[in-house]
């Protein structure tokens, strides 16, 4: 009986809080993220999602795309390595420009690297030197004014997400570079990253905690896109992959907290 209650109690949470985030849109218009106004008009500014593999972008960031395309920012995307650690890279590049179309970034906005130093696979080093060069090629070449990229865990842990964190950090050193508005994606721990959308709660009563201006909690309006463009990663669409993205709090929510202040 007690195991029972527990069941129900959890599917009504699990859809109460999907429901909180379907029907967040009008609320979260008072989300200040990246909302300035000038002139009487919203700045729109050019972003740069920087990540290491086709797929980190709809697993990971798509609450961040889906709300800065919504809100009319210039979302440019640069993938460090076509993901062939399995032989499958050419196969992984064409997915993520179809992933892309479905998260509505133009596929001109979108770079993908193949560089030799830069391939996928866990206990490759990834020189953070290297990786500073090259975004900041990104950087110049679109007037970016807003990078977003992993923390300094990386979500999953892996070791080219951590390298390319530690790439931006690098770029931000460069004098010339401080004027770039920096972000990260807050890692959960193993338990608030399996819980689907219940997380919410506690993401947004973090971010509010958070001193003013450093966090913002983003909730997913459309975690459907979310699905669709994880499935255009049709070599990567495998059962636990829709296990993972169904359960994965990172499907529903992005905390970004600011790297430089
Ligand atoms: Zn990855």
């Amino acid at each position: 009986m007690a195991f029972l209650v527990i069941v129900v109690s959890l599917i009504v949470v699990w859809i109460a809080s999907l429901c909180k985030i379907l029907h967040s849109g009008s609320s979260y218009s008072k989300n200040t993220f990246l909302s300035e106004v000038s002139g009487g008009a919203p700045n729109r500014r050019n972003v740069l999602l920087v990540i290491a593999h086709p797929d980190d972008e709809s697993m990971f960031f798509s609450p961040t795309i889906n709300y800065l395309i919504s809100r009319g920012h210039n979302v440019y995307l640069l993938c460090l390595s076509i993901g062939n650690a399995d032989g499958m890279g050419n196969t992984r590049k064409d997915e993520l420009y179809q992933a892309c179309l479905v998260l509505k970034v133009q596929p001109q906005q979108v770079k993908i690297l193949d560089h030799p130093d830069l391939q996928d696979g866990f206990g490759l080093v990834w020189d953070r030197g290297l990786l500073s060069k090259t975004i900041k090629e990104e950087v110049s070449t679109h007037h970016i004014d807003t990078v977003i990229t992993f923390d300094n865990y990386g979500v999953s842990g892996h070791c080219n997400h951590r390298d390319v964190h530690y790439g931006v950090r690098k770029l931000l050193e460069d004098a010339s570079e401080r004027r770039i508005e920096a972000w990260e994606l807050v890692s959960n721990n193993m338990l608030r990253k399996y819980i689907g959308p219940v997380d919410i709660w506690l993401s947004m009563l973090l971010a509010s905690k958070a001193s003013s201006g450093v966090a913002y909690c983003l909730l997913n309006e459309q975690p459907l896109k979310s699905f669709s463009a994880m499935a255009a990663h049709s070599s990567q669409w495998v059962w636990f992959r829709k296990l993972f993205v169904s359960f994965s709090s990172y499907t529903y929510v992005n905390t970004l907290r600011r790297i430089n202040c």
